[in-house]
Order: C-alpha cells, then structure tokens, then sequence
C-alpha cells in the first residue's frame, strides 16, 4: 500500500546532496500520481531564498519561506529587515518567516545577536501576517521567553523537547513539527511528545537531506520517507497512517494559508 498526500513542511533541496539529481527528483516527486503533493522550502540565507523563490516559481507545489537561520549569523547582511523586505516583494509563494530561531549548540553564535535576530523577524511576521517555522536547539529557556512575550503564529520545526514543553508551546497556539528523529529506537521523549499533540496540531516534515528515518537512517533523506514517519506515528496514536497524513497537510496547508 503506498500513502498518498504527502505534505512536507520543512526541506532543504538546495543542499549539496540533492547537487546530482535535484531537478530530476523534485520533477518526480511532484508529478501526478507521486505521493508527494507539496513542499514547504526552508531557508537559511539569502542564496537558500533565492533558490526557494526560483523553485516556487517553477512548481506550482514548492511554497517558500525566507528568513535567516541563527547558524547564518556571520554572513548576515547589514540591514537584514530592509532586505527581507525586499524580498517580500518578489514573489506571492512566500508563505513564512523561517527558519529562524535560536541555536544554542554551538559555542560562537552570539546569544544576544541571535535573540535581537529572531525578534526583527517575529515582528517582521507579525506586521505582515505571516507564520513563523522556529528552529530551537538547547535553548529552551529564552526561547519560551520570547513565545511568551510575543504569541507568534507557526510552528516549532523538528520538535525534540520534553511534553511538558510541547503542551506550553500548544497552549501558546503553535504547530509542532515532527520527522524522521519520531522513529529513532531512542527518541522516547519525541515520541511522548507526539502522543500529546492533538491531530489539528501537527505538522509531518522531513528536514532533508538530513534525519531520514528508519529504516533509511544515516542515508539522505526525500519527502516521499514521510511515508515511514507515518507509519511510525501511527503506532503512538493509533490512528491510521493515511490519516494522519491527511491531517498534517491539512495542518499545514491551514498554517500557511495555502
Ligand atoms: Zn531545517
């Protein structure tokens, strides 16, 4: 039985591993009668928004974000608002504000630099009624701070915390992203997360080429694996894969006003 429907809210094809094939693969992929029926491109930077834009432009199914991500810090521009703007300007198939958040990981990245980013782009959302795709790596404590302060609309992409923070984050009015990590033997915590999201608030992604799922782990990933996260996901919930699929591209497509 193959899964139809699929929706992935979060992907990176402008990644080096998609250097090969890339335009043959996301012809497949969103042709008819693929299981894939639309992409959320995530950006980074301002080549990864170029690339997003050039992609909607292409495929009526590839929507687009811009936004830059908390590891892009050091190739910032000077006026990073003016440029978004800008952007803005140049296509109706930018649906979100993303990837943006904070990313505590790595030592280097400025804490205060990142928090001063991330709040120019919430603002910039919220002026202009777009969602926001967070990413938030070990940084829970200021990020919460920030969803508090602001109740943005949008999802935590890759949603890895406790479900002590997913309920926080749902009762704030936000999505959750889940992916490949919901079927790693070793994700208990994603997967207790999981069961507490209510199906009209989750979103199923793939974050590729990285976090393939299992049984694919450890290779690069595509939005057709979404159909193993379903599986997976459908164990916690008990609730068939299909419908869940159904679920998450309604989700998403309700997040992004498509
Ligand atoms: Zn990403």
């Amino acid at each position: 039985m193959e899964l139809k429907g699929i929706f992935d809210s979060h992907c990176h094809y402008d990644s080096t591993p998609f250097d090969a094939d890339r335009d043959s693969l996301l012809d497949e992929m969103l042709s008819e009668g693929s299981s894939v029926c639309g992409l959320m491109h995530a950006s980074t930077d301002i080549s990864s928004m170029r690339f997003g834009l050039e992609y909607a432009n292409r495929y009526e199914s590839f929507y687009t974000s811009v936004g830059f991500h908390p590891e892009c810090m050091d190739n910032l521009p000077e006026d990073p608002k003016g440029e978004l703007e800008n952007i803005f300007r140049t296509g109706d198939k930018i649906k979100a504000i993303g990837e943006v958040g904070l990313d505590y990981h790595y030592e280097g990245y400025d804490r205060d630099r990142q928090i001063a980013l991330l709040r120019i782009q919430i603002e910039l959302a919220q002026e202009h009624s777009l969602p926001l795709i967070f990413h938030m790596r070990e940084a829970t404590a200021d990020f919460m701070a920030l969803m508090h302060e602001y109740k943005p609309n949008g999802v935590v992409h890759c949603f890895s915390g406790s479900p002590e923070i997913a309920r926080e984050l749902l009762g704030l009015g936000l999505y959750l992203g889940f992916g490949g990590v919901l079927t790693f033997k070793n994700s208990r915590k994603v997967k207790a997360s999981f069961a507490v999201a209510p199906l009209d608030r989750f979103l199923f992604e793939t974050d590729c080429p990285y976090l393939a799922p299992e049984p694919y782990r450890g290779s690069r990933c595509d939005s057709r694996m979404i159909e193993n996260i379903a599986l997976c996901a459908a164990e916690i919930k008990g609730v068939p894969a299909q419908q869940l699929i159904d679920m998450a591209r309604e989700n998403t497509k309700a997040l992004f006003g498509l």
